[in-house]
């Protein structure tokens, strides 16, 4: 489906399915658990599910004749960390608005984690007294005039490189990959489970795996705390790239959003939440963060243990990165 697009690779290639065994067990062996490892998806600065966009965003920025990448997101945003990353490896500059997104006061928040890695890649980083909003944001629209008024040339990427015209392609294709790695399996999954917040992951695979029927099998779990808005954009982000790429219609009812487990709100993660990191980290290995993917594998266990997966499902969790940030939560896990 993304024949006719450019991308530049930024990526090591297609990332590993592993079954989560222990954990499948753990939760009563009647539905079998894989993880896509979109977390180990690249060298460059830890990666995750930001790359996948910006691949498809890279080739705009550099035809553009841009020398700056400026973008948006939290004090511990994954993205903007992911941005610093690009322009590094493409030689261009970074300007990156941090926003007050998360009410969180451990001591080293806005020094550890994702926002120390865009530091020492040489971003330059402002820190805005702002609240959580998917939108576009007036501080976003100040650093662009900053940049051109010292005789840079910005090119601007939205938060989560979500609302930008090819930001959705970058999940149409993990969708095809998926299709691949299926054949190869000889299965295909019942279920894809993904965290979302601006919204273009979730509509870059409903687009994706539209085109063998399973878009409703798309489980969005809302970690956004404004499951409206999240819903919103993620009906227009599909739409918008299902023109774009000869995709199928897309409908208000292709959005599966679960909107359960976002509380208390956005970036500040719930008992269940730091419950459900520290079960996949002890019967995997595998680490999630209190933001995102902590919230998305509290989401899937739940629904596990709900039935809401018919006994015999194979469900996949995309696991989007996004465990720098779990620096800047050093206080709640003091004692592990
Ligand atoms: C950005 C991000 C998400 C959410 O993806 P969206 O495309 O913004 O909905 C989920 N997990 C991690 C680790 C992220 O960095």
């Amino acid at each position: 489906m993304l024949e006719k697009f450019d991308r530049y690779p930024l990526t090591f290639g297609p990332t590993p399915i592993e079954k989560l065994e222990r954990l499948s067990k753990h939760l009563g062996g009647k539905v079998e658990l894989y993880a896509k490892r979109e977390d180990c998806n690249s060298g460059l600065a830890f990666g995750g599910n930001k790359l996948r966009k910006l691949e498809y965003i890279v080739p705009d920025a550099i035809r553009s004749g841009a020398d700056t990448l400026v973008s948006i997101g939290g004090v511990q945003s994954n993205h903007t960390r992911m941005v610093a990353a690009t322009a590094a490896k493409i030689g261009m500059k970074c300007r990156l608005v941090q926003e007050s997104w998360v009410p969180h006061d451990d001591a080293v928040y806005d020094r550890v984690g994702n926002i120390l890695l865009s530091r020492v890649m040489g971003a330059e980083v402002e820190l805005v007294d702002e609240g959580f909003d998917i939108g576009i944001r007036e501080s976003w629209e100040r650093a662009l005039e900053d940049v051109r008024a010292r005789g840079g040339k910005p090119y601007p990427i939205p938060a989560g490189a979500s609302v930008h015209k090819y930001g959705g392609l970058g999940y149409v294709g993990f969708a095809e990959e998926v299709r691949a790695q299926e054949a190869a399996l000889g299965f295909s999954f019942d279920f894809i489970v993904v965290c979302t917040v601006t919204g273009s992951t979730h509509a870059g695979m409903v687009v994706g795996f539209a085109k063998d029927g399973r878009q409703r099998r798309v489980i969005g779990i809302d970690g956004s705390g404004t499951p409206e808005k999240t819903r919103a954009q993620v009906l227009d982000i599909a739409q918008k790239t299902s023109a774009l790429v000869g995709g199928k219609d897309i409908t208000e009812e292709d959005i599966v959003l679960k909107e359960d487990y976002a509380y208390p709100a956005y970036g500040v993660p719930s008992k269940e939440t730091l419950d459900a990191i520290r079960l996949s980290a002890r019967l995997e290995g595998m680490m999630t963060d209190p933001v995102y993917e902590g919230k998305s594998m509290q989401g899937m266990i739940d629904l596990v243990e709900r039935g809401f997966f018919p006994a015999g499902s194979k469900v996949l969790y995309a696991h989007l990165g996004g465990v720098p940030a779990i620096n800047g939560y050093s206080y709640t896990f003091r004692n592990g």
